[in-house]
């Protein structure tokens, strides 16, 4: 199947431009960096299109499924990372990496679960080790999940109507 993907890339490209902006404003909190993984934990899971601009990246950079078959078989971080991560603790798909991994580390703002109740304050606490202090952070400086969410929802809708989710792992991704 032959996939769109300009529109996504437009959507991905607007979080990480939101991202930057934050972390700028924020940046005596936020401690975001290369080679920071905790965040980058096993067992995630994406959508087609998430998916689909994967596979797309991998395919379309030389050696790239080489080098995540060799990453799967050695394992460096024992199962306790996304199997993504490389030896030196950074992303072997950086460039392709989904929206979670683009909204992480942001504080992140979620309607309440149920009416009456508070919305949901979130962030890393490597960066905000006082969770307690979001409150004092402006509304502008949070990455809304519900919003990103549903237009990431939307955007999968135009090629999967199931919204079947997909382990991020080169097997999966690549279709192997
Ligand atoms: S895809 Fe990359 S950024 Fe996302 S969890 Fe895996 S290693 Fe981390
Ligand atoms: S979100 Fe947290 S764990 Fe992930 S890179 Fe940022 S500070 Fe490190």
């Amino acid at each position: 199947m032959s996939v769109d993907l300009a529109r996504y890339r437009e959507f991905l490209a607007k979080v990480d431009s939101k991202f930057s902006g934050i972390q700028t404003r924020q940046s005596a909190r936020m401690a975001c960096a290369g080679g920071c993984h905790a965040c980058c934990v096993p067992g995630l899971a994406v959508f087609r299109i998430e998916r689909e601009n994967l596979a797309a990246h991998v395919r379309g950079t030389p050696g790239l499924a080489e080098k995540l078959a060799a990453l799967e078989a050695a394992d460096p971080h024992a199962g306790a990372r996304c199997a993504f991560l490389d030896e030196t603790g950074r992303c072997a798909v950086y460039p392709a990496r989904p929206l979670v991994c683009r909204s992480h580390g942001a504080p992140l703002f979620s309607s309440a679960p149920s009416p009456g109740e508070p919305p949901l304050l979130d962030a890393c606490p490597l960066n905000f080790t006082d969770l307690g202090t979001l409150a004092e952070v402006p509304a502008s400086d949070f990455i809304n999940l519900d919003t990103a969410n549903a237009i990431l929802v939307a955007l999968n809708l135009e090629i999967d109507v199931t919204g079947e989710r997909f382990a991020l792992n080169a097997a999966t991704i690549l279709g192997r």
